[in-house]
């Protein structure tokens, strides 16, 4: 299976993409994109809160709060980037597409990092296009606690597709990244950390402070526009 990009060269550290509902961001979130970059030796990684998630019913906040949240918990890390494509498209959040918008302004020889969560993962079978994912960029798998474990234990625990579309492009070493601009699958070891968008959610509307599970900035936006007081 080969690569539709470039694999003679590239240009520059590969650079992570983290997409997500992120409703709200939190330190499960932003370790991940901390845990990549190190893991990874990444030039930076780019936050994209999605503006309509197609794989699940409407967030608990509007696309503008979670793209402020996401901006908040960005703050002062110069490694984090936030992406506002997704926000301010009127199209669903399909990932192959923003993944084409991205290519289409980096370059064909850029290595791009699509950074998911073992949960994410797993469910790739069911994304829209998904097989053209790896035609675009590496993709990056985290373990997250109360899921499959990821990578080593490939091949076996994944559904047959998802085996078969990773056959032969799971890698282990990070600089493997640098040798093409996609089409790698690569797990990478995270603190575990069972945090969630729905706890902080759960703990919001039940009145419990979900502080420590997520900035202070963003607990603060959060209690200032009463999100997710009566949302579920
Ligand atoms: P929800 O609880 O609302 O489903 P979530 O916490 O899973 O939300 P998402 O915005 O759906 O957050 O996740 C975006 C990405 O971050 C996904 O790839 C997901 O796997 C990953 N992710 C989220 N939380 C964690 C975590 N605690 N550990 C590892 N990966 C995580």
């Amino acid at each position: 299976m080969r690569p539709a990009l470039p694999t003679e060269s590239t240009a520059g550290s590969p650079i992570g993409l983290l997409g997500g509902t992120f409703d709200p961001i939190h330190f499960g979130h932003l370790r991940l994109a901390q845990e990549a970059c190190n893991a990874l030796a990444l030039a930076g990684v780019r936050l994209i809160p999605a503006g309509r998630p197609p794989h699940r019913g409407v967030p608990g906040s509007t696309a503008e709060d979670r793209l402020a949240m996401a901006r908040l918990a960005a703050q002062g890390n110069p490694v984090f980037e936030v992406d506002d494509g997704e926000v301010r498209s009127a199209q669903k959040s399909y990932t192959i597409l923003t993944l084409e918008r991205l290519r289409a302004a980096l370059g064909s020889r850029q290595p791009l990092v699509l950074i998911l969560g073992a949960d994410a993962f797993e469910g790739l079978p069911s994304w829209h296009r998904w097989q053209d994912l790896f035609s675009l960029a590496h993709i990056a798998v985290a373990n997250r606690p109360g899921y499959a474990p990821h990578g080593r234990r490939w091949p076996g625990t994944l559904s047959p597709e998802l085996d078969q579309a990773c056959y032969n492009r799971l890698i282990t070493d990070p600089m493997r990244l640098r040798d093409q601009a996609g089409g790698l699958v690569i797990p990478f070891d995270m603190t575990p950390l069972a945090i969630s968008a729905s706890l902080i959610r759960d703990l919001v509307r039940t009145g419990a402070s979900p502080r420590y599970l997520l900035p202070d900035s963003v607990l603060d936006y959060i209690g200032l526009h009463h999100l997710y007081e009566n949302h579920e």
